[in-house]
């Protein structure tokens, strides 16, 4: 699918986060500048948050806690060590039944980074993204076939 612009990536994030319900991992994978955190803040403001949505490019994650869902927003790319992750917690965090964990660069993250209900991938195409969405668990199908 062709998303053009950025206001088309961010509303993509906003569907994909209203079809969501939490436990749920989703993979984003895509070069720089394929618009990961873009999806990412459509999806994250979607859920009521009114804020920036800062990019966790240096601090691994940030987190957003509503009523029901703990959305945990990780950029691993600047990640050297696995006890990085073990230190963030991440695998605990995933399995908390409210969460909702958005994972830019999971490649970088090795063993440790919890397994996708949903990848998403974003491809730079100059100026429009082209993005295909793969499920990986029930859960993800579920979202797929509503899309
Ligand atoms: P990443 O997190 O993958 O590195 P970003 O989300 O930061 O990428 O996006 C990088 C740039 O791409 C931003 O300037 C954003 O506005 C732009 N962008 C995002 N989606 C699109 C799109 N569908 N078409 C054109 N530009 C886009
Ligand atoms: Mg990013």
């Amino acid at each position: 699918m062709k998303l053009v612009g950025e206001s088309a990536t961010q509303a993509l994030g906003v569907k994909i986060a209203n079809l969501c319900a939490p436990p749920l991992v989703i993979h984003l994978i895509g070069d720089l500048g394929s618009g990961k955190t873009t999806f990412a803040r459509g999806f994250i403001q979607s859920f009521g948050h009114t804020g920036i949505v800062k990019s966790p490019t240096f601090s691994l994650l940030e987190t957003y806690n509503f009523v029901g869902v703990n959305l945990y927003h990780y950029d691993l790319y600047r990640m050297k060590d696995p006890h990085e992750l073990e230190y963030l917690g991440i695998r605990d965090l995933s399995a908390e039944v409210d969460a909702i964990s958005l994972i830019e660069w999971p490649q970088r993250g090795g063993e440790g980074v919890p397994h996708a209900d949903l990848v998403i991938g974003l491809e730079y195409q100059g100026d429009y993204r082209e993005v295909g969405c793969h499920a990986k668990s029930m859960q993800g199908q579920a979202i797929i076939d509503q899309l």
